[in-house]
């Protein structure tokens, strides 16, 4: 199948289904009988997730892309160098653990007529924006989709994710990158995401005293 070129986005929190949805749309490109690369972040362990096999018998497996030798993301330099040019489709798991370059590195992708899929955290735990690639890619999509999870507290929708260490909900200036499961992260609502902001923090925030 040719493309003209589109860059697809699934975004939203820890536990709201991303990689399912990524996998389920790879699984579509190989019953369809087209070729399909598919690529993570050397910090995604889950191994066995991405062995995807269509109904036809076709399988793909992701193929891990190394970190940087000087920096703590994944290399966006490596990416490329992994392409394989005559693959029409791309697909990309945990992009937030790229560096920038990847969401212009996505874009020119793109416009040279592939199909890319890309899925990640939109916000980090602090509730702000993941630095690295994703705002940025959000604003080159041509579509994308937010996905959600359940409220660990109440059950309601939830799009953000609430970090703790321990017992204790992460403090605002603790390191981003941590890779952990339901131990570390839990799905929460707005109403109970809680952060302790610092006070000579300009930016408004909302603060809670005490978690749930
Ligand atoms: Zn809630």
């Amino acid at each position: 199948m040719e493309y003209n070129g589109r860059l697809e986005v699934i975004c939203g929190c820890m536990y709201s289904g991303k990689t399912e949805e990524l996998i389920r749309r790879v699984r579509r490109v190989l019953i369809a009988r087209r070729d399909v690369q598919v690529f993570k972040s050397h910090r995604d362990t889950r191994y066995s997730k991405y062995e995807v096999t269509s109904h036809t018998g076709e399988k793909v497996n992701a193929i891990v892309v190394p970190k940087d030798p000087h920096k703590e993301t994944t290399s966006s330099e490596e990416f490329l160098k992994l392409i394989n040019h005559s693959v029409n489709v791309i697909a990309v798991d945990e992009i937030q653990f790229f560096d920038e370059n990847m969401a212009n590195i996505c874009n020119h992708l793109a416009n040279l007529g592939k199909r890319v899929i890309v899925a990640g955290l939109d916000l980090d735990f602090r509730g702000l924006p993941f630095r690295g690639p994703m705002s940025t890619l959000l604003a080159y999509a041509d579509s994308i989709d937010k996905l959600h999870a359940v409220c660990s507290v109440c059950g309601e929708t939830a799009s953000m994710t609430q970090r703790f260490i321990g017992d204790r909900p992460a403090k605002w200036d603790e390191t981003i990158y941590v890779v952990g499961g339901h131990d570390i992260y839990k799905a929460v609502c707005r109403k109970h995401h809680y952060i302790q902001v610092p006070n000579d923090l300009s930016i408004t925030y909302k603060v809670e005293d005490q978690p749930d």
